[in-house]
């Protein structure tokens, strides 16, 4: 028989978090621009009280165990409020994106049997017309107070949040439970065929928040200032709001303003050290701070991942703006955190060059993810940077099934990403493509990615994306859309050019098409469906 271990047993739940950075932390800061339009400063010692309030609150309304309470909200001290109240008193904290389509805003709250919302007061329209089509939401709360309001509604009973918390007095004791509670609930965006849910536990939050917090992943720390660019609606922001609390640090909430201008006067009057978001958000952000030779005088790193960070804004970044790129990759499935780029001790005295390659690629995978790459038979592929296969992950903060799926995810006790991967022999893995975004000519694959960091490279380039046209030799051929940087001048043939002993002959794009815009889905990627939709017809010089 197995001696056991004789330690305390305290289930890692999300309460513990807020009630640590309340008793350890509890004047450390929390600042939001509101969407009411002004700035607002609170403590993690005054969220953990209102936090309190709003699971007294919620109780109050007659939800229990289990219930799911859906937020459609941009990054604010009330979405934490809503995070920590709600998944502390054993309710599930569903965030939805309200980026999308509002039929799929609906098909999500019916999915998930919300029974109550709460919605940013600039969000509340899309609420207001869907209202009638949710029959499963008893409540629908304004994250606001009472003077804000709004006038008009087609909601019966609108409830105000200042309101409910402040009818409440925060007399109350966080429950405790087992660790593998549901405590949050997060859709996939479904951009092929209806979303689907990915069911977090306390325990694995908790981890994933651990986790998240090393130096060898995000490197945060209690003296840090956090500016979470990365919506809380998009993987629970990537985890930040449970590590913030979990190290104490000073959390800076950008709320809907996320245009360059916005973000680079937040980043500099609170001295933000760190951040995170996907790629398209910093092409604004140091479109603005290049063009009005500006700089930032307390940002050192960020992570940028979601989608492919494309080699030149790593180096922009780092040369021009001081500031240390730290290339992430993960997924909804994954809460989201998977690999991060970072260097090994024996990586030390390499060339400026050879660091910058590594630093490029999607990172090494970090305890509490083990990743392998298999063949079309599910054969194990070697770790040797060339061998290219389907992309598999196992670990404490993976999806085992989807939220209501009978049908199981996994492959072999694995789950299946849907990315091609490469993996070195130092562990550091790359991506190809997705699946379904590789280009296959004539049997050959064409990693989407790699033209679109060429391109993205070229001075005249604001933004490019590669999708696969159709061609009647090859069946698909790479097409390059791009949309130029304002005022640049640049011909296809140049572009092209550009491509000169930089990939492949063969895989050089056959075409080149100039957009004003390319389209993106609601959580701020490349939209490349809806791309090779707008091309079906497009006829390449080639065919
Ligand atoms: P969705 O984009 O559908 O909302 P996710 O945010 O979960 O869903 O997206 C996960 C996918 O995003 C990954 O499977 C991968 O294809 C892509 N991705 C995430 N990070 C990176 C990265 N650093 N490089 C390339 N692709 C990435």
């Amino acid at each position: 028989m197995s001696l056991m271990g004789q330690m305390m047993h305290m289930p890692l739940t999300i309460s513990s978090l807020l009630t640590h950075a309340s008793r350890h932390n509890g004047d450390v800061e929390i600042v939001s621009k509101r969407v009411e339009g002004d700035m607002h400063r609170t403590t993690w010692t005054e969220v953990d009280v209102r936090a309190r309030k709003l699971a007294q609150a919620l109780a109050r309304l007659g939800l229990q165990a289990g219930d799911r309470v859906g937020t459609l909200a941009w990054n604010g001290y009330r979405h934490v409020e809503i995070y920590y109240g709600v998944s502390g008193s054993e309710l599930v904290c569903h965030t939805i994106n309200p980026r999308l389509f509002p039929q799929q805003v609906a098909w999500i709250i019916n999915d998930a049997e919300d029974k109550v919302l709460f919605v940013d007061l600039n969000i509340f329209p899309l609420v207001d017309k869907l209202a009638a089509m949710l029959p499963t939401v008893k409540h629908v709360v304004v994250m606001t107070s009472r003077e804000h309001m709004p006038k008009e509604s087609a909601i019966p009973n609108l409830l105000c949040y200042e309101e409910l918390l402040a009818a409440e007095d925060g007399n109350y004791q966080w429950p405790d439970f087992d660790e593998n509670t549901a405590a949050s609930l997060c859709y996939t965006s479904g951009t092929t065929g209806n979303p689907k849910g990915a069911l977090y536990s306390h325990r694995s939050t908790v981890l994933h928040a651990y986790a998240a917090a090393l130096p060898d992943a995000m490197n945060v720390a209690s003296k840090d200032t956090v500016l979470p660019v990365v919506p809380m609606f998009h993987v629970n922001a990537w985890g930040l709001p449970y590590t913030a609390a979990l190290i104490g640090c000073k959390l800076v909430l950008p709320g809907h303003h996320l245009d360059g201008a916005s973000l680079f006067d937040l980043f500099e009057t609170e001295k933000v050290t760190f951040s995170a978001g996907v790629p398209t958000i910093w092409l604004g952000l140091i479109n603005h701070v290049k063009s009005n030779n500006l700089k930032f005088s307390t940002f050192k790193s960020t992570v940028i991942g979601g989608a492919a960070c494309p080699p030149a804004m790593i180096k922009t970044l780092q040369d021009d703006f001081g500031v240390e790129v730290i290339h992430a990759w993960g997924m909804t499935e994954m809460s989201p955190l998977g690999t991060l780029s970072r260097l090994k001790a024996k990586h030390a005295d390499l060339p400026k060059d050879a660091k910058q390659r590594i630093l490029e690629k999607q990172g090494k995978g970090i305890y509490g993810v083990d990743m392998r790459i298999v063949d079309q038979d599910g054969k194990e592929l070697p770790w040797d940077g060339k061998a290219s296969g389907d992309l598999e992950v196992r670990g404490h903060w993976i999806i085992s099934s989807y939220f209501k799926m009978d049908k199981s995810p996994l492959h072999d006790g694995w789950f299946p990403t849907g990315d091609v991967a490469t993996i070195d022999a130092d562990g550091y893995m790359q991506i190809t493509d997705r699946s379904k975004d590789v280009i296959k000519s004539g049997g050959e694959w064409i990693s989407s990615i790699d033209l679109e960091n060429v391109a993205m490279g070229h001075p005249a380039v604001h933004e490019a994306a590669a999708i696969a046209a159709h061609h009647p030799k090859w069946d698909e051929r790479p097409l390059l859309v791009v949309v130029k940087k304002p005022g640049a001048e640049v011909t296809a043939a140049e572009i092209l050019a550009f491509y000169d002993g930089k990939i492949p002959k063969w895989q050089l794009p056959d075409d080149v098409a100039f957009v004003d815009e390319i389209p993106h889905t609601a959580t701020g990627k490349i939209y490349k469906l809806k791309l090779r939709e707008q091309f079906k017809d497009h006829k390449l010089p080639t065919a």
